[in-house]
């Protein structure tokens, strides 16, 4: 046996039976970190060799697949708790089953030396396990034991070691309700204990974090039972080996403290990924906060001296140990829909697990968006989408996109031979694409590769229909588009419809401060007048400002027009009452969502719809005026909300009827970061499916922009190909 570049080579001999029977069992006994994704058989002379052997990796053209990070595997955890074991209470007990992978891998092949536990020498005992083909441990390269792997400490603010045993004491520490940031797999938490509100009042206070909800990790189902509520999938995605994030409904009565989740219906929850977070939280905790390690919008910490530095003023004291983080990685979030899970973020434990495109395609690196940067290598038939890696508008998250594209081309041994990047002249993405190397490269409209995003994943051929709903992207026509209708395939597309255009009032500061696209709505309708409407958050407004406002609407200064439905979805939540200003991306929808969760209704409000030369233009203005009226008249804001989500629903099965009757298309694909809301795309989903078409959302990568670099990929694969 062989570990190479091109995969695993295995040459065994025996009689004909028990070879054959080896093949099956080898797919069939395969442990459960291994994935076959090609088996190649072929007969060799006999050699009468005997034993087992494995030989020094070999070289050649590369086909490796890096190993995600994994949760401890049951064995693993047993020997943990076990009193009699050598490593009970061990913190980095691993086996081939089990443990960091991507996180500490430094080069290839994965052999010990090309990992950050290459300065831990293994001690005759973890040694003999390690040559032993019949142990579990047998090339477990981050095999470790208390005599020879790597140790916990404690450290104060300043960095100085605390006496006593660093787990202890850190548990103690959290118990009386102090902030201590814990290394993880892909970077540190910080964590408090979830039961105490002044802890978590704090750690929002030093976080500079007001409203985002924080993450929960507790220590096993039975406790993530007794503060929300669990279906079998969901049950199945919490205690998988990836251990992600995943948004669970809140349990009435459940014992954590309100500013956790404020003002939000869902506990986003995980259960223990490593053997350090296990022994943290077994028989301590109902539940710990674990936030990601940073402040603001600024890259998760995963270096100690770095975590000390820039984690100085939040956490009190560090849990940390001297097993390097090689590279960084959040934690992946998760919420059921349908049956399916729906990514918010594909990242720690998916990544870099390859996802199989449609075709063979050239080689190809992709860079992503902005806001959730994310980028994507393929080779041959497999697209590899990096960790989620954030807001690049963040320098030091600059610099980490900068590095994760150098670290995924060389420990995948891809030379990409094009680049593909948004459409978007301004993007940092754009720019670093701009800048790099002599490699040819395309620029990709940001909804033509969401759609595509979504079709690759299915391995959709052909022309397909795509709804695009997202934030803002920039138009092939250099406007704001957001709420698009596509016809097309990888190639190409076409615009077929798209949300009635309205200004953006403000230019960017109308997605931070969602009342000014209320007021371009309510101007196209009302004009001047829209002051004299009774509506709540017209109050806010200073009397001085009216006047600028309207000036800057009647003249169209700084107020491009946008097609977006995330405005759309905005407005409707300011004309709500829900709030007049965000915190944190997303947060205006996601609570006209919750509140639509809220009632039952039919109800369906008029929209318009017409057919064009551009193409069919769909027009919410009469909904917007039932909604005005509704408000006025003091009607449930929770059946508004509902009727809403109802139109929209509505209006996207008439527009796609228009484009299945003009081109004989019946598939639709849905992406774009508004699809991230359940009941929209589980209602939109129903409608379409009732009546016929067939329906595809994404599974495998998110709807929101952290799904745009496998478009972008897939688009330029194709495109060279053709060339
Ligand atoms: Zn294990
Ligand atoms: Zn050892
Ligand atoms: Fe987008």
């Amino acid at each position: 046996m062989q570990n190479n570049p091109a995969g695993v080579l295995l040459e065994a001999e025996g009689e004909h039976g028990a070879v054959d029977e080896f093949i099956c069992r080898l797919a069939e006994e395969a442990p459960p970190l291994a994935v076959i994704t090609g088996l190649t058989i072929s007969d060799i002379p006999p050699t009468a060799g005997e034993g087992f052997a494995i030989l020094a990796s070999g070289v050649g053209a590369s086909q490796v697949q890096i190993a995600p990070d994994s949760d401890v595997c049951p064995d693993c955890l047993r020997e943990l708790f076990d009193p009699a074991d050598r490593r009970y209470r061990y913190p980095f007990i691993t086996c081939t089953n089990c443990g960091p992978r991507y996180s500490i891998i430094t080069g290839i092949p994965y052999d010990r030396q090309n990992t950050t536990m290459a300065r831990f020498p293994l001690c005759s005992a973890c040694r003999a396990e390690y040559e032993e083909p019949a142990n579990r441990r047998f090339h477990a390269q981050p095999n470790a034991c208390p005599e020879c792997g790597p140790q916990l400490r404690l450290l104060d603010g300043g960095g100085r070691a605390l006496p006593g045993d660093p787990l202890a004491t850190a548990i103690r520490l959290l118990q009386d309700g102090r902030i201590v940031a814990v290394k993880g797999i892909g970077g540190f938490h910080l964590a408090v204990n979830a039961s105490n509100d002044v802890a978590v009042v704090e750690l929002r206070r030093r976080k500079r974090r007001d409203e985002k909800p924080f993450a929960l990790m507790v220590a096993d189902l039975a406790a993530a039972a007794k503060i929300a509520r669990l279906d079998p999938l969901e049950e199945r995605l919490l205690s998988g080996v990836e251990r992600p994030i995943v948004l669970l409904g809140k349990r009435p009565g459940h014992p954590i403290a309100p500013l956790v989740a404020p003002g939000n219906a869902y506990f986003g929850v995980m259960l223990p990924a490593t053997p350090l977070q296990h022994l943290l939280l077994r028989d301590n905790f109902a539940a710990l906060v674990m936030t990601s390690g940073n402040i603001s919008d600024e890259p998760i910490a995963y270096d100690d001296n770095e975590a000390l530095a820039r984690l100085a003023g939040i956490a009190d004291d560090f849990l940390t140990h001297n097993r390097e983080i090689r590279t960084r990685s959040d934690d992946s979030v998760i919420r059921v829909f349908q049956g399916n899970p729906l990514f918010l973020r594909r990242s720690r434990g998916y990544v870099p697990r390859g996802i199989t495109l449609p075709s063979l395609q050239p080689s190809v690196l992709a860079v992503g968006a902005e806001l959730k940067g994310a980028i994507c290598l393929t080779r041959g038939n497999q697209a590899f989408l990096s960790q989620h890696l954030g807001d690049l508008q963040n320098a030091a998250t600059m610099q980490a996109f900068a590095e994760t594209v150098s670290h995924l081309r060389q420990t995948l041994e891809i030379a990409p031979e094009l680049l593909a990047h948004d459409l978007h002249p301004d993007y940092l993405s754009t720019g670093y694409a701009l800048a790099y190397g002599d490699l040819p490269k395309l620029a990709v409209q940001h909804h033509h590769a969401h759609m595509a995003s979504c079709m690759a994943e299915h391995c959709l051929e052909g022309e397909t229909i795509g709804v695009i709903f997202d934030g803002t992207g920039y138009g092939s026509d250099g406007t704001i588009w957001g709420g698009e209708f596509l016809l097309g395939d990888y190639q190409g597309f076409q615009r077929k419809g798209f949300l009635c255009p309205v200004p953006q009032l403000g230019g960017d500061a109308a997605v931070r401060e969602p009342f000014r696209i209320a007021l371009s709505h309510l101007y196209l309708l009302y004009g001047a007048a829209l002051f004299k409407l009774p509506l709540p958050f017209l109050d806010a407004i200073a009397a001085t400002e009216r006047p600028i406002y309207l000036t800057a609407l009647e003249r169209q200064i700084n107020a491009p027009l946008t097609s977006s439905c995330g405005r759309l979805f905005d407005a409707v939540a300011v004309l709500l009452g829900l709030r007049s200003r965000i915190a944190y991306e997303g947060q205006a929808a996601m609570e006209l969502e919750a509140l639509a969760e809220r009632a039952t209704s039919d109800r369906v409000y008029p929209f318009t719809i017409t057919e064009g030369e551009a193409g069919a233009i769909l027009d919410f203005g009469p909904m917007l005026r039932e909604l005005v009226a509704g408000v006025t008249a003091g009607a449930e804001r929770e059946l508004l909300a509902r009727a809403f989500h109802n139109t929209v629903t509505a209006a996207v099965a008439e527009m796609c009827e228009i484009i299945r009757s003009g081109s004989r298309v019946n598939r639709v694909v849905l992406s774009g970061g508004v699809f991230q809301n359940k009941l929209l795309s589980e209602g939109v989903c129903t409608a379409l499916a009732g009546r016929e078409f067939q329906v595809y959302s994404q599974r495998l990568a998110p709807p929101n922009d952290g799904g745009v670099a496998l478009g972008q990929a897939v688009i330029a694969g194709r495109r060279l190909k053709c060339v």
